[in-house]
């Protein structure tokens, strides 16, 4: 063989060894609350001010390396961890998996969802708790403790749901949750196919059996490993719009919300507003619950 026949061979052979090496890129993105946390259920535990948040703390990144080691596991390249509770700087970049990105601190436009777009090929929630209204689940809340109820499109939601909706928009889907059972069996109304894994049983709003935290831990690598290897992107889902009804707990803030023009009255404790993209509608959301102080 001639030296250029065998520099074409060699050629030939790395093309097509290129593509087998080359591995596709994978994004992944978790977004990580406190609540549904394995071992967590105390009101001491979810703010810096409490005694045992340093704990909390600790559950919570350990709960979120299972979630990443089993993305990674799957065939995740990237991994986008956004920190979703409370100051939303919980998970401290010394303690998370050196893989990942962390997004940190709560003064964000899209909150729990910060950083979502349509590049990522899956998302998984980890630490999710029931919604408002909810007779049982520890720490039933939703966004913040000044909301009864959250509709959209006349589907009562939580956090969860709410997210799962904005997920849609962008055309990726929730492969999985992590909280206590009532948490994981409420994601399945906006998710019906996300597998789940119940690291706790709630008795009540606050107390709960806990699972050994070695076998919730080893079930969420696992879950992630498997959803993230078989998650499947669907188109993004636009609806011709989205009209969203936020009932407060009192009628404070609706009467300072209506100050927003398209945000109507519907009862002293009840505002409705129509937006025609779903990012707008939760930036909205966001601002109504969080951002507006009644002190
Ligand atoms: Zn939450």
């Amino acid at each position: 063989m001639t030296r250029p026949s065998l520099l074409v061979l060699a050629l030939g052979l790395l093309t097509l060894a290129a593509p087998m090496s080359a591995q596709r890129p994978m994004k992944v993105y978790i977004s990580v609350d406190l609540e549904g946390i394995s071992g967590v259920n105390s009101d001491n535990q979810t703010s810096a001010a409490g005694a045992e948040y340093g704990r909390a703390r600790k559950l919570m990144v350990d709960d979120a390396n299972a979630a990443i080691r089993g993305a990674f596991d799957g065939g995740a390249t990237d991994v986008v961890v956004n920190d979703s509770h409370g100051s939303q700087r919980n998970l401290l970049p010394e303690d998370i998996d050196p893989r990942v990105k962390l997004i940190s601190h709560s003064f964000k436009r899209y909150g729990m969802m910060e950083g979502l777009d349509s590049s990522f090929h899956a998302i998984i929630f980890v630490g999710y708790h029931a919604k408002a209204g909810s007779p049982r689940g520890v720490f039933a809340h939703t966004g913040s403790g000044v909301l009864a109820d959250l509709q959209i499109n006349g589907v009562s939601v939580g956090e969860g749901g709410m997210n799962a909706v904005l997920a849609r928009w962008y055309g990726v889907p929730v492969v999985m949750v992590t909280g206590d059972d009532v948490a994981v069996e409420e994601q399945r109304v906006t998710v019906p196919d996300v597998r789940g894994v119940v690291v706790k049983r709630a008795i009540n709003s606050r107390a709960v059996e806990l699972r050994p935290l070695v076998e919730t831990r080893r079930e969420i690598q696992q879950a992630a490993k498997e959803s993230v290897a078989s998650a499947r992107k669907s188109p993004p889902e636009h609806l011709a719009q989205y009209t969203v009804r936020m009932t407060f707990r009192d009628p404070t803030i609706p009467e300072v919300a209506t100050a927003f023009r398209e945000v109507r009255l519907v009862t002293p404790t009840t505002v409705e507003f129509t937006r025609d993209a779903m990012p707008d509608a939760y930036r909205l959301i966001r601002v109504l619950y969080r951002f507006i102080n009644t002190d």
